[in-house]
This record gives C-alpha cells, sequence and structure tokens, in this order.
C-alpha cells in the first residue's frame, strides 16, 4: 500500500512526502541501553520517502537481515519549507502535525556498520523502514514540550516516553537541522526514541500512540 499524508480525520494532505530527517541518541536513557555516548552534537541522519508505508493495516519488516528493532518516535510534519535560521516562531508556523512513528532499523547490520564507522543507510532506509499513521493537526497541541510517545507491543508497554525528555527538544532542533540542509512541506521530522527499544516478530500486535491524543492499532506481517 502506498503512502500518503493524511490527518486523522482523512483528510489529505496536499503537499508530497519529502524526505525524513532524524536525530539518533537523542533521550539518554536510550542512548545508555544500547552503550553509546551522548553526542556532543546532534546525531543527524535522512531516511529517503522511498521507505515510509502506512501503520494502518499492518506492516512487512524483513526477515533475513538479522534483527528488525522497533523505535518509537514523535513524528513532526512540516507544511512549510524552512532553511538557515529560522526563528522558534517560524518553526512553530511550519508544523503541520504529529504523529507516533516507527523507526525501523537493521540493529545487528547497524552493530557492524557502527564499528566500522560506516554510513547508516543499509540498515535504516530499507523499502519499509518508516511505518507512519495519520497526523493531528499541530492547532491541537497546546506545549510542544509535553507531547507522549508510547509503543505497546502484544499487551505490553514497551516504550513510554515524552518529549520533556528529550535532550535536544523539537523546536531547537528543527532549528539546527535546517541549518545543516533546507526542510520542505512534506518533510517528516523523527525526533528519536526513548529507551525500550527491541526486536519484532512477525506476528506482533501493536499499539502506537500519543497518549491522549491519537492511537492506532497494528500488526507485523
Ligand atoms: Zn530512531
Amino acid at each position: 500500500m502506498s503512502y500518503q499524508h493524511q490527518y486523522v480525520d482523512g483528510t489529505r494532505i496536499h503537499f508530497p512526502l519529502g524526505k525524513v530527517v532524524c536525530i539518533g541518541r537523542n533521550y539518554a536513557e536510550h542512548a545508555k541501553e544500547l552503550d553509546n555516548p551522548i553526542p556532543s552534537e546532534p546525531l543527524l541522519f535522512i531516511k529517503p520517502g522511498s521507505c515510509v508505508v502506512p501503520l494502518e493495516g499492518g506492516f512487512k519488516i524483513p526477515t533475513e537481515r538479522g534483527s528488525v528493532h522497533y523505535e518509537a518516535e514523535i513524528a513532526v510534519l512540516l507544511g512549510k519549507p524552512l532553511s538557515t535560521k529560522p526563528t522558534e516562531e517560524e518553526v512553530l508556523d511550519a508544523i503541520s502535525g504529529y504523529a507516533p512513528a516507527l523507526d525501523l532499523t537493521l540493529r545487528d547490520l547497524q552493530s557492524k556498520l557502527k564499528e566500522k564507522g560506516l554510513p547508516w543507510e543499509l540498515c535504516k532506509s530499507f523499502d519499509g523502514a518508516c511505518v507512519l499513521p495519520p497526523f493531528v493537526s499541530a492547532g491541537a497541541f497546546e506545549d510542544v514540550k509535553d507531547i507522549g510517545i508510547r509503543l505497546t507491543i502484544n499487551g505490553e508497554v514497551r516504550q513510554d516516553g515524552n518529549s520533556a525528555m528529550m535532550l535536544n527538544p523539537i523546536v531547537p532542533m528543527i532549528q539546527h537541522m535546517a541549518a545543516c540542509f533546507s526542510l520542505q512541506a512534506g518533510d517528516v521530522i523523527l525526533t528519536g526514541t526513548p529507551a525500550g527499544v527491541g526486536p519484532f516478530e512477525v506476528g506482533d500486535e501493536l499499539v502506537l500512540e500519543l497518549p491522549g491524543v491519537s492511537r492506532f492499532e497494528s500488526r507485523v506481517l
């Protein structure tokens, strides 16, 4: 099933899917669980739009390339371009909506790439590596510094975080990203994952939510 940006009420969002700009190690407890140092500067990487699939109805994972880890993350959809040095107001004005997303990672492969100092595309950019549900309009959020993110698998809460725990909060993070490369309407920002990552198995039933805002059920096919 091909992906198209939309809001939870089913309204289609007209700008096309762009790139997915991600930050690594943005929650201290998650950096610690994978034995990674906390970076002195934001650790950024990009997933291509081609890897995005919709959450609803279930999604496939690669089954012959080692462990496929889930990373539940707050996704931010941009509805306006940002570049160089946007102000806090410009960043907030450019945000169209928020959703809970999955940044899927071939973890065994990533460990090998990290050992050799190689780039992460092979473990982060495969088809299906970014799973997105519909967005809730930004107007529904009072405080960008207090957005929850929760992933429940087979009835057990595995990840439960909040944007208040981010080492780089959402607005300064996007300001930094825009200074590194132009952001466009239709781009998605993945804001890092809280602790609790682990492998998906085919058949897992999951609930992915921004608690109190949006909630989606899905399964690993
Ligand atoms: Zn991630």
